[in-house]
């Protein structure tokens, strides 16, 4: 009698209450389901569509199924959102799959996983392979549980903001896997590596390098400022090279994207019009007005574009000090020096737009005030 029960029992779900176990989409005893969200880049973190795409293949050595020939179940959709079942082979343009499934170890159903290519704060980035379409791409793995609480809020927030934006010189989140203990955020990859290391290698940028440079970067951050991001940390090391070319003038020309959004907020019009007020980012390049943890705007990445344009140009940051106390003084101070020889090859228009930034420069020990 008893065991006539638990039969019966198990025919049902308890959870589901659906009496055929592949109907059933409750994760109790049945096999993991994969949940995909889309996003659209026009609004943050929105949701499109839960649904259940495919099937996975049996993992027990069994017969493997192709997944696009399997059926596809919507749970909770709109008509509209109906329509754009998700398949690996058809992802939407401008859209951000996520994927969410219980095993991290699904994703090796889609990558191989090959080099690492660096270590974050909160994980590594590892090389992968598409194993349908060849295409290389950049992995970050980050392990939630030892992230913490507050770090997966970050990565979260990171996360929404870069399923928001399309930009040639904005790294591109391709798609998103998540489960309960791992998140995985696959991006375009930049072979290049960092901005950082190149300039380490070549000494300083010339000026018609650094224009190009900084003309990208440029149109990047207007991007994102129309859209009422605001990145906060931005730094060499967080422009990466996705590749470069060396044209018939012998110039470098660089093909950049801006990356790591993990300090960047979305602004909201009604706090205090959009004003921020935590000092954060990396020292060297931070504004005077983050410093001092007054109101600040999206006017901070400007000041850091200029810092970094400096450094293309002579290969040493504008300010430097011994302690940090001392590099904030500079900063207050906002004097720039020109007086290295690397600056006699560098127009007057040039070391100009560098000086706008700030309230005075020195220039062949001649004192320039605004
Ligand atoms: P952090 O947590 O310090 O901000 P990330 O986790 O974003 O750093 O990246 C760690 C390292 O992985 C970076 O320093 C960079 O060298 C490498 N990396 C990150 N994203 C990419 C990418 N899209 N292509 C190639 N390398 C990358």
């Amino acid at each position: 009698m008893a065991d006539n029960d638990m039969d019966k029992k198990s025919a049902t779900c308890p959870d589901c209450s659906s009496s055929q176990s592949d109907l059933c989409v409750c994760e109790g005893g049945n096999p993991p389901v994969l949940v995909v969200e889309m996003s659209e880049t026009s609004s943050i973190g929105s949701v499109e569509i839960l649904a259940l795409p495919e099937r996975k293949k049996e993992r027990n050595g069994s017969k493997e199924v192709p997944t696009k020939e399997l059926p596809t179940k919507v749970l909770n959709v709109d008509r509209k959102a109906s329509q754009q079942q998700w398949n690996r082979g058809s992802v939407t343009e401008g859209k951000v799959p996520h994927t969410r499934m219980e095993n991290g170890m699904d994703i090796e159903e889609f990558y191989i996983f090959g080099k690492v290519l660096g270590q974050g704060s909160f994980g590594m980035v590892i090389e992968a392979t598409d194993k349908e379409t060849g295409m290389k791409r950049a992995i970050k793995k980050v392990n939630k549980e030892k992230a913490g609480s507050s770090a997966v809020k970050l990565l979260e927030r990171e996360v929404n903001i870069l399923k928001s934006v399309k930009h040639e010189h904005i790294i591109h989140l391709e798609q998103v896997f998540e489960t309960p203990k791992k998140m995985y955020l696959v991006m375009e990859l930049c072979e290049d590596g960092e901005l950082k290391a190149v300039l380490d290698k070549k000494g300083h940028f010339s000026e018609n390098e650094t224009r190009l440079i900084i003309q990208s970067l440029a149109s990047a951050i207007a991007y994102l400022h129309n859209k009422d991001i605001v990145h906060r940390d931005l730094k060499l090391e967080n422009i990466m090279v996705k590749s470069s070319f060396i044209d018939d003038n012998g110039e470098m020309n660089l093909n950049i994207k801006v990356s790591d959004f993990g300090l960047a907020v979305k602004k909201h019009g009604s706090r205090s019009e959009g004003m921020m007020q935590t000092t954060c980012g990396t020292p060297i390049y931070m504004a005077p007005e983050v410093i001092n943890a007054h109101d600040y705007s999206q006017q901070c990445d400007i000041w850091s574009i200029g810092v970094m344009m400096y450094l293309l140009l002579c290969g040493e940051p504008p300010f430097m000090a011994n302690s940090e106390e001392k590099l904030f003084e500079q900063i207050r101070k906002g004097e720039l020096r020109f007086e290295d020889a690397i600056w006699g090859s560098v127009s007057d228009s040039g070391q100009c737009a560098l000086f706008r930034e700030t309230s005075q420069c020195i220039r062949n020990d001649e004192r320039m005030e605004k």
